[in-house]
């Protein structure tokens, strides 16, 4: 019961029915039919244990209208005692019409006294495990649900009308009386469920609200201006590195980026730390407002860190603000795993000492054992990537590591003790957040939304091939080296066997090499995948970066982030295997630049109608958040939110997609009843989430 987390007698309470078994009746052997569950009475006219493909105890049962048999492949000494002849039981099960009469395959049965009384309340079936049987389960609860503490704790006025009081609602759904229509329990449309779904996310929203308001007492840094010593030179005022990045920039800001930047720049001029997501389609520049923000942090005095995924990404992005803030006399150190010795203890001593003014690496890294002196802010790209409770961690590692030091450096004596300083946080993500996760699991954290692409884009033309056009593909290959372009080629993950995905793109690799080779002299065909040491990757992608190669095999490492504009074609081998949304993020890795891009799926049929559909999918839109949307559609959001086990779970009852109205109404009444009636919030709470509420600030 404990592992069910079944601990209080109000954990017990809550511990509702996933469905219901009518006891209540009994019905005439001779009038059940093929298919239906249905529970009769009768007594044992015949028991024998028979030896047929399998040993198998077989009873023969019969009430006045008829007989039926039952089939036992698992039974013990003590089933056949109760099974014997001339006993009577009452027994439940679905019903086979078999050639040779009915039958009942492992049916629950008891024995009972002729007359015995049928039960008055529907029997409620529990979600349970193997090692607890329902009959122990139903119990603990019938016994837990005398004691539970399920007086109101909301005013009336908080629970929307129409809805019975909870100590009611809980009772009923434990034990509906007979004669309610079971498809509504079932179906969780009655007003008893929905009294139960109205309460959990009531608590939800409260725990949110609490949270911002929790967050809203922390302090931060104020990243804004720049700071007093350098104002102070005498000369000419020297200009922000922020006017000075924007104007180094080879191109002007987009209207979303600018946009997007300004809500940046609200929340870093607050003393209270941000906790922003930036949400952007995969091409659509969410690097430079990064870069731009990091930029705020340097000129204000303080540190920012960027993390990445993966060393590819992290690699990727270094260079990139290398060679954007480098000029501008910014040291950005770089931290990934492939970094040892004395380069590592040299990043070390940059970051500790604060002369270090970004730093970039992946986020393994920087939470190992890094010390900043004043980080200021923490950008984590592609976030989406994380489950919940990576995200939560990766919060407490960098309170931890910038808290303390932050706070030393925010004091100036130690008399003057000034408040913890937390850095600020944004996050960014190319998978937006659907509106209905936005509004409950995400509703601690603001969103700022790209929803402009840089122009001179053309749009990625997609084309799903059977991977009998293999040939062909190869042939356009050729066309676009010869005309200076590259070229990607990704093979899928199996999931199963990481050697076997090995084997496949070597085997692309040496194809690729041997056809392209013959045909253009001097073109490189290069071979990336997970498995290789950081060193060799970085150089294969190095020679990429360059030009110098012209096509990449690749399995999904270069999955996020990768940036080489001159890349114009990408073949996405068993296209079939990936995820919409995965599919959106490789093909977004070219169609960078301004030439035309295309991207080809190659599938290996026979494909399933669902199959064709979402190849399709993506053929149709290059909208990342529509493509998002049907993804959502098709894997469900404890999915999206990466973190089944934990994110999912908080919501018990309610359905996301079915309850959003049940959602609008707690999000008014969140509010108020926080305002008005604080403590009943409070116990509200407590009584529904208490430890899971931790799970809501990541
Ligand atoms: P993502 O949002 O997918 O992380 P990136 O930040 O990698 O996108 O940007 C994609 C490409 O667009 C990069 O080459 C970047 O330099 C370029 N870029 C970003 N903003 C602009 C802009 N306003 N105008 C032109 N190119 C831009
Ligand atoms: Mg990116």
């Amino acid at each position: 019961m404990e592992r069910l987390g079944l601990v209080r007698d109000i954990d017990l309470a809550l511990h509702l029915p996933l469905r219901y078994e009518d006891e209540t009746q009994l019905q005439p052997i001779a009038h059940t039919r093929d298919g239906q569950t249905a529970q009769v009475e009768g007594v044992v006219r015949e028991a024998q244990v028979e030896l047929r493909s399998r040993r198998q105890l077989v009873v023969r049962l019969a009430d006045d209208s008829g007989e039926i048999t039952l089939r036992f492949l698992n039974f013990y000494p003590s089933h056949q005692k109760v099974l014997a002849r001339s006993q009577r039981v009452r027994v439940r099960g679905e019903v086979r019409g078999g050639f040779l009469g009915r039958e009942m395959v492992h049916p629950t049965f008891k024995a009972v006294e002729p007359g015995a009384p049928l039960p008055a309340a529907l029997t409620p079936v529990y979600p349970s495990s193997a090692q607890l049987p329902q009959v122990y389960l139903r119990k603990a609860i019938t016994s837990a649900l005398g004691r539970a503490p399920l007086d109101e704790v909301l005013p009336p006025a908080a629970v929307p009308s129409g809805l019975p009081p909870l100590k009611e609602a809980v009772r009923l759904l434990h034990q509906p009386p007979p004669g309610l229509p079971l498809a509504t329990l079932e179906d969780r449309s009655h007003p008893a469920w929905q009294r139960l779904k109205f309460e959990e996310l009531l608590a939800q929203q409260l725990a949110q609200a609490q949270a911002m308001a929790a967050r809203e007492r922390l302090r931060a840094p104020v990243l804004a201006g720049m700071p007093r010593e350098a104002q102070d030179t005498h000369g000419p005022s020297p200009l922000s590195l922020h006017t000075r990045l924007q104007a180094a920039l080879p191109f002007a800001l987009t209207g979303a980026q600018a946009r997007v930047c300004g809500e940046i720049d609200a929340d870093l001029a607050r003393p209270v730390p941000m906790h922003r997501l930036l949400q952007g389609d995969v091409g659509s520049g969410k690097t430079v407002v990064a870069a731009l923000a990091a930029a705020r942090a340097i000129d204000a005095g303080w540190q920012c860190a960027l993390m990445a995924p993966t060393e590819i990404l992290a690699e990727q992005h270094f260079h990139k603000l290398v060679q954007w803030l480098q000029p501008l006399g910014i040291t950005v150190a770089w931290l990934t795993g492939s970094r040892k010795g004395k380069a590592r203890q040299a990043m070390l001593a940059q970051i500790a000492s604060g002369e270090a003014g970004l730093v970039v690496g992946t986020h393994a890294v920087i939470q190992d054992d890094v010390v900043f002196a004043r980080l200021g802010l923490a950008v984590v790209d592609e976030q989406h990537r994380f489950g919940v409770a990576q995200r939560l961690e990766l919060r407490h590692k960098l309170v931890e590591t910038a808290g303390d030091a932050a706070a030393d450096a925010a004091r100036p004596s130690k008399a003057a003790a000034g408040p913890r300083l937390e850095p600020h946080l944004l996050t960014m993500s190319a998978t937006p957040i659907p509106r209905t996760l936005a509004m409950t699991y995400f509703a601690d954290l603001a969103v700022s939304t790209l929803d402009e692409l840089p122009p001179g884009r053309t749009p990625i033309v997609t084309k799903v091939f059977a991977d009998s056009k293999r040939e062909q593909v190869i042939a356009r290959i050729r066309d676009e080296l010869q005309q200076g372009r590259q070229v990607y080629w990704v093979c899928p993950l199996i999931e199963e066997s990481e050697s076997l995905d090995l084997q496949n793109a070597t085997e692309t690799h040496a194809q690729l090499s041997a056809v392209l080779g013959a045909a253009l002299p001097g073109c490189q065909v290069g071979l990336l995948h997970g498995r290789m040491p950081a060193g060799e990757k970085a150089a294969v992608m190095a020679e990429f970066s360059s030009g110098r190669m012209g096509v990449l095999v690749a399995t999904t490492v270069i999955e996020v982030g990768v940036d080489v504009p001159n890349a114009s074609l990408m073949v996405i081998e068993h296209a079939e295997r990936f995820g919409l949304a995965q599919l959106h993020q490789l093909r977004g890795r070219v169609g960078r630049g301004s030439a035309a891009s295309v991207c080809v799926l190659l599938y290996t049929g026979p494909l399933s109608d669902t199959g064709k559909s979402r190849l399709r999918a993506m053929a149709e839109t290059t909208d990342g958040f529509e493509i998002a949307r049907r993804d959502l559609q098709i894997r469900g959001p404890g999915e999206f939110m990466g973190a089944r086990q934990s994110g999912a779970d908080l919501l018990r009852f309610a359905d996301l997609n079915g309850d959003t109205g049940l959602l609008e109404q707690a999000r008014r009444v969140a509010p108020r009843l926080m305002a008005e009636h604080p403590a009943a919030a409070r116990a509200h709470v407590a009584r529904w989430l208490s430890t899971k509420a931790e799970y809501l600030k990541a």
